[in-house]
């Protein structure tokens, strides 16, 4: 076969030579990590991902419990988003793609684009945000950055894989609006402007069938609507039935080694139930996928990679994703020629990822005490742990904090949650930062008003109470190896930070729009909030959060001024000037929210459509432009079952946060030429108050010698009954009595007025 050391695979030539067999064969890997050689093809190798490489020579395993080879873990997808910078994203996946070229490895298993629907999800560590134009903005970037280096992406988990608990067989039940406009949304965009590699097919059903095995999810939607031309792989163990998989199209199931699989799938063929232009197309993506990754491979041969560079990266993305939530009397940052008393084992031990799939084994790791120590030798830093994990005195714990904290001039408590806390394959039952660590803060800033709290956590975790508490709350994710150096960079202002919430952060569990309906009944999990997700909820709830999506302080404060929008054609185009009216140079985060209060369909309060990170000096003034295309001003419409922009005013937003709104302006924009057909569900109201209808309506019923005064004088704006106006056509009849408008009649009448509107 024409896979010589030298020479490009042929794509058809190979397939073509393929048996039957050969190609069901290479439904499946040959191994945990990779695809199988048969007839000289070249073998992919597949592995986690995402914030790092997880490339296991020993042992093999889906959940981070082997080991693996050293490599720069980056901060996870949470800690990213909170960066809201595409840019950053994409120097994060370059990097990430020349370690994987480094390892041999193929494909790296992320980004993970899933919405944050719940804040309970076990895995919303792995994910970037609530909001899917946020999520698909940051994936596209990070899989373009990773596939410039020559390592393709897998998104996942596609699609609607929203909850940890019963992943592999609960099925979420998403209406056709939410589904289009936020569960998938994140993935189309990815697909379409990043064109990633493969897509990795979800363990949970969606809408009761299988996300494997869902026809209308991996081919009416992902390659007809969204012309996706790569390779569809299952999460990792993710196939129950690979015949009714691949029929539905599936390409790869992985790990490999179940045989049994190939075997059902080679006789589905022969007995007709799988068509053998299908089996053809699947393996057809197997050797296309071999044949980008030996091209990938010839194009980037040994990589190096420059270990302390790519550390250096983690630490700057790391400290622009750090949020400062809260800075009363700008008690940070800290000087650094001060006393400080530090408390909290997540300061001697820095947690840096979550549990699961994705954990990395780092190339070093930053403690927290140590880098507050080395950028800051004048001051004079001490250290309590205040609490411990596995329990211990806690009073004399809290004694021994208290006094250090009395004395100091400043305190910094390091409370949150342990990587066992917040994993992969589990959901937390609460959002609680565990109570004894709340007591010990609250015991320290009793004694110590400067004290700060750092919170480290994957998930959201509640913080009312925390900043009722303290003056100052800086929130530190899961910052990746070197996020303790990026921690004494925000705490003693080397960085001004920028971090902005990808997620709200409510004041109870019981608030989220989520929560009715989360984690659903009987293995059926009923999205009840529907288009309602994150924000979106809480603003149409009006509920109180803690801090709202998009929230974060800077050291410096911006000024909007001039906010102005025009649309044309397919782009809606947005600026404001934005002035840095403080004395530090600092960087903000532009947020362009969109509201359409006298929609004709539900619509959030605002919805985010564009949003850019700014660097302004001290003292300067910037004109920010933002651009919005057509399509993200679209709404699904489900009587049409498609994207409709609808025509009118819409209100444009720009803000801080999604409740830090600074100026609003209006823009009107020409809708969709919409034909909405008119059936015998339409309203007498509807047919008439549309003059086209109208016009047909009142010359038939002229034609037949009736309803002159009571269908056209309407029409000249007399007024009709209220209430015969809300009445279905299709009524008509039995309301009557019989006498009225048969069935023939209307049909008739129906087609006539449709026909007009065409
Ligand atoms: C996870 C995936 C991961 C795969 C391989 C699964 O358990 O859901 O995200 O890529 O394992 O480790």
């Amino acid at each position: 076969m024409s896979t010589s050391a030298n020479d490009s695979i042929d794509v058809d030539a190979f397939v073509d030579k393929l048996s039957d067999r050969e190609k069901a064969m290479l439904g499946s890997g040959a191994a945990f990590w990779v695809t199988k050689e048969i007839g000289g093809l070249p073998r992919v190798v597949l592995e986690d991902g995402p914030h790092g490489v997880r490339h296991q020579s020993g042992d093999t395993d889906h959940m981070g419990i082997a080991p693996s080879d050293p490599a720069t873990c980056f901060p996870p997808a949470t800690a990213l988003a909170q960066t809201w910078d595409p840019e950053l994203l994409e120097r994060v996946g370059e990097a990430l793609g020349r370690e994987a070229r480094a390892f041999g490895t193929d494909v790296l298993l992320g980004p993970g684009v899933n919405i944050k629907r719940d804040p309970r999800c076990g895995r919303n560590f792995e994910y970037f945000s609530e909001d899917p134009v946020l999520s698909g903005h940051l994936g596209a970037a990070w899989v373009t950055g990773l596939q410039r280096q020559g390592a393709g992406a897998s998104v996942k988990h596609f699609a609607a894989n929203n909850q940890e608990l019963n992943r592999m067989r609960v099925s979420a039940d998403i209406d056709e609006r939410p589904l289009r406009e936020i569960f998938l949304r994140s993935f189309e965009r990815v697909v379409r402007n990043a064109r990633p590699w493969t897509v990795m097919a979800a363990y949970n059903k969606l809408n009761g069938v299988a996300a494997t095995e869902n026809e209308w999810l991996l081919t009416r939607v992902l390659r007809e609507d969204w012309g996706y031309d790569g390779l569809v792989v299952s999460d990792w163990g993710a196939v129950g039935n690979r015949v009714a998989a691949t029929r539905a199209g599936l390409d790869l199931q992985m790990p490999g080694g179940d045989v049994s699989a190939d075997e059902d799938v080679i006789e589905a063929v022969q007995r007709g139930e799988i068509d053998r232009d299908v089996l053809t197309a699947r393996a057809r993506r197997v050797v296309q996928l071999a044949k980008r990754a030996d091209e990938a491979r010839r194009a980037h041969p040994n990589t190096v990679v420059d270990h302390n560079a790519h550390h250096g990266l983690a630490r700057e993305v790391a400290s622009r994703a750090i949020v400062l939530l809260k800075n009363d009397g700008d008690l940070l940052p800290l000087s650094t020629d001060k006393s400080i008393a530090v408390v909290g084992p997540f300061a001697s031990e820095a947690r840096i990822q979550g549990g699961g799939s994705s954990r990395v084994v780092p190339t070093r790791v930053d403690v927290p005490f140590d880098e507050l120590r080395s950028a800051a030798p004048e001051a004079a830093l001490s250290f309590a742990p205040g609490y411990r994990f596995d329990g211990g005195d806690q009073e004399a714990l809290t004694a021994e904090a208290v006094a250090l904290a009395e004395t100091a001039h400043a305190a910094l408590v390091f409370i949150g949650l342990t990587a066992a806390e917040e994993a992969e394959g589990t959901d937390r039952v609460d959002i609680d930062i565990p109570p004894h660590q709340i007591e010990l803060l609250r015991a320290v800033a009793n004694v110590q008003p400067r004290t700060v709290a750092v919170i480290v956590h994957g998930g959201v975790v509640r913080l009312a109470e925390v900043a009722e508490l303290v003056p100052a709350v800086v929130d530190a994710s899961i910052l990746g190896q070197a996020g303790g150096g990026a921690i004494a960079d925000v705490i003693f202002g080397a960085v001004n930070p920028s971090g902005r919430l990808a997620e709200t952060v409510p004041l109870r569990l019981e608030d989220a729009p989520s929560f009715p309906t989360y984690p659903g009944d009987q293995l059926h999990s009923r999205y009840g909030e529907g288009i309602l997700v994150g924000y979106r909820g809480y603003d149409f709830l009006n509920r109180d959060v803690a801090f709202p999506f998009g929230h974060g302080l800077s050291y410096t404060r911006f000024g909007y001024a001039d906010a102005d929008a025009t649309a044309s054609g397919e782009r809606m185009q947005v600026s404001v000037t934005v002035t840095n009216e403080g004395e530090r140079d600092g960087r903000e985060v532009v947020q362009v929210y969109l509201s359409k209060p006298d929609s004709a369909v539900q619509r959030a309060p605002r919805e985010l459509r564009a949003f850019r990170a700014v660097e302004i000096a001290a003292g300067e003034e910037m004109t920010v432009a933002l651009d919005i295309s057509r399509s993200d001003l679209a709404y699904w419409d489900i009587q049409l079952h498609r994207w409709v922009v609808e025509g009118g005013t819409y209100q444009v937003h720009v803000g801080a946060s999604s409740r830090d709104i600074r100026a609003t302006v209006t823009v009107e924009i020409e809708g969709d030429d919409v034909i909405r057909p008119f059936t015998e569900e339409s309203t007498i109201g509807e047919l008439l108050a549309n003059p086209t209808a109208a016009k047909v309506i009142a010359g038939a019923l002229q034609r037949s010698g009736r309803g002159e005064s009571a269908v056209a004088s309407n029409e000249l704006g007399i007024d009709a009954n209220k209430s015969a106006m809300r009445i279905p056509v299709g009524r008509i009849r039995s309301l009557s009595g019989g006498t009225a408008m048969p069935k023939e009649k209307l049909t008739q009448l129906l087609e006539a007025v449709n026909a007009a509107l065409r």
